[in-house]
């Protein structure tokens, strides 16, 4: 059996498998899903960017400011759809991360603006940048590391843009610290939560994978049963019922038959001078004969008759719902078309011949040995008037 090994290590500080192969398939794995949540996300944050630019409006009024906040804030929302819309169209963006981490970095810029024009609340606006912060690891799926580098530029960007408005060093360095608390925080859950969600995947793999090997071995056994019942029940040289598998089907068609009243006949058929096959061609091309007889026997007769090899060169056939007559005509059809059809052995043609002595099957014949022996003797019957027949008891 082939089995594929899979490595399922992961990278603690990552939260993602060391190997590129399992990496690339829980993502395949995980695609749908994540874009999912991603593109609610999106939505939200969207809704969010213009929803706030209504309280804008009271502190800033019509002016420059309030128009050139509100265009950027509609930029963003646009960006966000748009990325949003490709989602819809192409969830394997979702994967690699790449595109997301641009929104978020784009989308880090309204909060610098923010952070400029809205004099009136820049300590909200820190404690809002903390928030956003969060919600980056923990409500936008994208892998943690580039969270992380979109985190650090939203951060670093915020102590830039205090550095430039004059305050000191200290204050900048505080902020760094403000901010590095939801930044620590988001990181850590969001590289538990992965690494939660990969190590789910792995105990789905090995489910999997195990009920895969459970169906193979199921298989493997069914064909293996197929096998021993067959090898119980046929004779290995011509693939015919032999003597204990006929035996059972006998009593079981003899009881159909009694039931409904159906007439069943019971013929032995026994091959002509077949010594001398075997004394002049050989035992094996004698063997050829026989599978060719057999195959011959069961192409011929009725899926629902029944067929098999008796001994040597003598076979038994079982015809369920028919009668003597019918029997008799069938059977000299299947005699005429094997005297007329010899068998190719070796490059050469061997001419085969049959004698067959029928019996009814009677309701109270439920001894198969005297069945067969009253149709025996009509074979012998047979043999001794000339062979090549179909005689009756
Ligand atoms: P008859 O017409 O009277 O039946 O003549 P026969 O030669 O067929 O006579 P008999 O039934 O006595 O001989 C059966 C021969 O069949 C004996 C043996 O050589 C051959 N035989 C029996 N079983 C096998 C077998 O499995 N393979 C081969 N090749 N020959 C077999
Ligand atoms: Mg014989
Ligand atoms: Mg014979």
């Amino acid at each position: 059996m082939h089995t594929v090994t899979t490595n399922y290590a992961l990278s603690g500080w990552r939260g993602e498998f060391v190997d590129a192969t399992t990496e690339q398939a829980y993502r395949k794995h995980s695609e749908a899903e994540s874009a999912r949540s991603l593109r609610r996300a999106l939505l939200v944050w969207a809704a969010l960017v213009v929803l706030f630019g209504l309280i804008d409006y009271p502190v800033l009024g019509h002016g420059y400011d309030f128009q050139l906040l509100f265009g950027w804030r509609l930029a963003t929302a646009f960006v966000l759809l748009l990325l949003y819309w490709q989602l819809r169209r192409n969830p394997s963006l979702v994967s690699d991360g790449y595109a997301v981490t641009a929104a978020e970095v784009f989308g880090s810029v309204l909060f610098f603006m923010l952070y400029f024009l809205r004099h009136d609340m820049v300590s909200w606006v820190i404690g809002v940048v903390a928030i956003a912060l969060l919600a980056l690891f923990m409500f936008v799926p994208n892998r943690v590391h580039l969270s992380l580098m979109a985190a650090t530029f939203l951060s670093g960007g915020m102590m830039v843009c205090v550095a430039a408005r004059g305050l000191g060093i200290d204050k900048v360095i505080g902020l760094g610290f403000i901010l590095a608390l939801p930044t620590a925080v988001g990181f850590f859950t969001a590289l538990r939560w992965q690494l939660a969600q990969r190590r789910q995947y792995v105990l789905l793999m090995r489910v999997v994978s195990s009920n895969r090997e459970l169906q193979d071995e199921i298989k493997r056994r069914e064909a293996l049963e197929a096998e021993l019942k067959r090898q119980a029940t046929t004779d290995p040289l011509t693939g015919l019922f032999n003597r204990r598998q006929y035996e059972m089907l006998f009593q079981r068609e003899r009881e159909r038959c009694v039931r409904l009243g159906q007439e069943m006949t019971l013929c032995v058929m026994d091959l002509d001078h077949f010594k001398r096959v075997n004394d002049q061609y050989g035992h094996d091309a004698g063997d050829a004969v026989l599978k060719h007889v057999a195959q011959h026997l069961s192409c011929a007769l009725r899926h629902s008759d029944i067929v098999g090899r008796f001994g040597g060169e003598e076979f038994i056939l079982i015809l369920p719902d028919t009668g003597l007559e019918q029997a008799v005509a069938v059977l000299n059809r299947l005699r005429e078309e094997l005297a007329q059809t010899p068998v190719p052995v070796r490059g050469q043609l061997l001419p085969v011949s049959a004698t067959f002595g029928v019996t009814m099957v009677q309701p109270s014949d439920t001894d198969l040995e005297a069945t067969i022996r009253r149709a025996d003797v009509a074979l012998y019957e047979g043999k001794g008037a000339g062979r090549n027949r179909v005689m009756t008891a």
